[in-house]
């Protein structure tokens, strides 16, 4: 095993600040380094006092006006599915969608990839994040997973899949109702095939697998380790693509098809888990995906692995938590320091 070595650069600013009778103001700020991909993330002391700014709180009355105002004409709500949603070729889904208790699969109207699911998520239109159940949560990735092992008995090529969600508007997600997306196709994402990259490069140069690795470091030094559920290992990022970043890992599965249900138990429980924190932080949506190495392939050098983040909060005309510095510059903003917030999540892993 090689141990990671978490990377950081100190910079410092210097501006004269009229706030303080223009004296010279000297600022520190903080640039972590991502060990696998270098991606940079920055923290600032300075920005505390702007979180307010940057993340204005929750307007739960506003999110209670725009779920009434759109549950009406929801294509989910009220068995309206049946009717309103696409159905798959039979030769992928004899049945054309698939039903689960409060979970149905259906295609995506605009799909982004050859294989391009969406699966609603429990019959309720409006939920806070305190109100995503285990067992909901489950059965929503477990019917995921049957429907990446169909595509992929299907179709031998189609290797890379994800299981993607937006929460509400601000993350991008154009329908309020509850609900993820499984992507697949026979080459990965721009994202998806960085860490592919970059984690056979790791092999190459050490000899060892980065997750692994990853794993054994973060769980010794414990300052950013959540904790295990079942097999799946919980942390927060060291330098976070995305606000609040909680990641987990699957030391013992390369790919969803080497998935047992026990797995997928384990990330409805992280998640739910991770969500209930976000919840108490006044944090209100959210993007996650999870990458999975090629379907059915030997990958000695990827396991399994789930990035959630936090997106902007919800509030009448909202600003977007993306601007240049990540969209373009591809660089992210520390709200809170990840041992910070490894404290405020680890309590509910440790149960
Ligand atoms: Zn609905």
């Amino acid at each position: 095993m090689a141990r990671i070595s978490f990377k950081l650069l100190q910079q410092s600013v210097e501006f004269h600040n009229p706030s303080r009778d223009w004296q010279l103001d000297r600022q520190e700020i903080e640039i972590r380094l991502d060990p696998l991909t270098g991606h940079q993330s920055i923290l600032s002391g300075a920005l505390k006092g702007k979180i307010s700014i940057l993340f204005p709180e929750t307007d739960y009355g506003y999110i209670q006006q725009r779920v009434e105002a759109t549950k009406d004409r929801c294509f989910m709500c009220h068995g309206r599915w049946r009717e309103a949603t696409p159905r798959f070729p039979e030769r992928l889904l004899p049945e054309g969608r698939i039903a689960r208790g409060e979970i149905v699969l259906f295609p995506n109207l605009y799909p982004l990839a050859p294989y391009h699911a969406v699966v609603m998520i429990g019959e309720k239109h409006g939920r806070a994040l305190d109100e995503f159940p285990t067992s909901l949560l489950h059965d929503a990735f477990s019917v995921s997973l049957e429907f990446i092992k169909r595509c992929f008995e299907l179709d031998p090529e189609a290797l890379y899949f994800t299981i993607n969600a937006n929460f509400m508007p601000p993350s991008g997600g154009s329908a309020v109702h509850p609900h993820l997306q499984v992507l697949g196709s026979p080459f990965p994402t721009t994202h998806h095939l960085l860490l592919l990259e970059r984690s056979r490069a790791y092999l190459s140069d050490n000899g060892s697998c980065y997750w692994l690795d990853l794993v054994e470091t973060e769980k010794r030094t414990g300052e950013r380790w959540l904790g295990e559920i079942d097999k799946s290992r919980w942390l927060t990022a060291f330098s976070p693509v995305g606000v609040n970043e909680v990641n987990a890992v699957w030391p013992d599965a390369s790919h969803f098809l080497e998935w047992s249900d026990n797995d997928i138990q384990a990330m409805a429980e992280g998640v739910r888990r991770a969500l209930l924190t976000y919840h108490d932080l006044k944090f209100s949506t959210f993007n996650y995906s999870c990458f999975s190495g090629p379907l059915g392939q030997s990958a000695p050098e990827f396991r399994c692995f789930f990035r959630l983040v936090n997106r902007q909060n919800i509030t009448p005309h909202y600003r977007t938590d993306d601007y240049f510095l990540q969209k373009l510059l591809k660089n992210e903003i520390i709200i809170y320091r990840p041992e910070h917030l490894a404290s405020l999540i680890k309590e509910r892993f440790q149960v």
